[in-house]
C-alpha cells in the first residue's frame, strides 16, 4: 500500500471549520491585496464580451485582442450589426472563436432587442443572454455592478476542493457551498483570490505547497487529504 495524494476533495467531508475559512481568508488576502479582475475594460458590455472570450483563454490574450475589437465594434448596436467572419477574424486569436462570434452576436442582439442596449443588473437576467452562464454573469455583476457573486472557474474549483471548502465537483454546486460559508460581501473578492493564488502558487498539476503560505489551513498541502490507496 502506498499513501498518495489526492487531487479531489473525495477526503474531506466535514463542514469547513469557520475558524479555518476565517483564517484562509485573511491569509489570502494578506498573500493577494491586490487581487482583482485581469480583463480589461470601459464599460458593462465590454466586460461581458471579454469574459465571453476568456473561456479557454488567458486573461492576457484577450486583453491582446479586444482593444482592436472594441475600436470597431464598441457597444451592442454595433457589434449586433457585426459581419460575423469580421468579428471571428478580430477574435480568433482567444480560440473557439466560431462559436464566441456566435455568441456574441446572438447575445448583442438580445441585448438590444431585450434590454435596451444596457447590460442587465441581475443574475436571472443576465443567464438568458446568449452565451452567457452563472461563471460569466457571476464576473460582470460582481465587477461592474457591486452584486457580490462567486466565480466558479478551473481554479476556484480546484482550489474550493483543495482547501477542503467543498466536496463537490459541479461547479453550480460548488458555488452554493461557497456561498454557504463564506459572507456575502467577501463573494466577489474570493474569486479574485482563488484565481489568483491558482494562478501562481496553487498550480493544476504540481502546485507549489512547500512554499505556500496556506499550507499549515490547507487538507491537500498538509497531508490531512492523503488517503491510503
Ligand atoms: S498548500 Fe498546496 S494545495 Fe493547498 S493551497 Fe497551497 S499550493 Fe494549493
Amino acid at each position: 500500500m502506498t499513501a498518495r495524494r489526492r487531487n479531489t476533495a473525495s477526503a474531506v467531508t466535514a463542514a469547513p471549520d469557520p475558524d479555518r475559512v476565517r483564517a484562509l481568508l485573511a491569509e489570502l488576502t494578506r498573500i493577494w491585496p491586490l487581487a482583482e479582475c485581469g480583463l480589461v475594460y470601459r464599460s458593462p458590455f465590454e466586460l461581458l464580451v471579454a469574459t465571453i472570450l476568456s473561456a479557454q483563454c488567458t486573461d492576457v490574450q484577450v486583453n491582446r485582442v479586444t482593444p482592436a475589437l472594441f475600436a470597431v465594434y464598441p457597444d451592442p448596436r454595433s457589434m449586433a450589426a457585426a459581419d460575423p467572419e469580421r468579428l471571428e477574424e478580430l477574435i480568433r486569436p482567444t480560440g473557439f472563436f466560431r462559436n464566441k462570434a456566435h455568441s456574441l452576436l446572438a447575445c448583442s442582439r438580445v441585448l438590444m432587442e431585450k434590454h435596451g442596449g444596457a447590460v442587465p443588473r441581475t443574475l436571472e437576467q443576465m443567464v438568458t443572454l446568449p452565451g452567457v452562464g452563472r461563471k460569466t454573469a457571476n464576473v460582470v455583476l460582481g465587477e461592474v455592478f457591486a452584486v457580490p457573486g462567486i466565480v466558479v472557474d478551473t481554479h476556484v474549483k480546484r482550489l474550493s476542493q483543495r482547501l477542503g471548502l467543498t466536496t463537490a465537483n459541479d461547479p453550480e454546486k460548488i458555488e452554493r457551498d461557497l456561498m454557504g460559508i463564506i459572507p456575502q460581501p467577501l463573494w466577489t473578492v474570493l474569486s479574485h483570490l482563488l484565481i489568483t493564488h491558482g494562478r501562481h502558487v496553487c498550480f493544476a498539476r504540481a502546485p507549489l505547497c512547500d512554499a505556500c503560505a496556506l499550507r499549515r489551513l490547507c487538507p491537500y498541502g498538509s497531508g490531512e487529504g492523503e488517503r491510503i490507496s
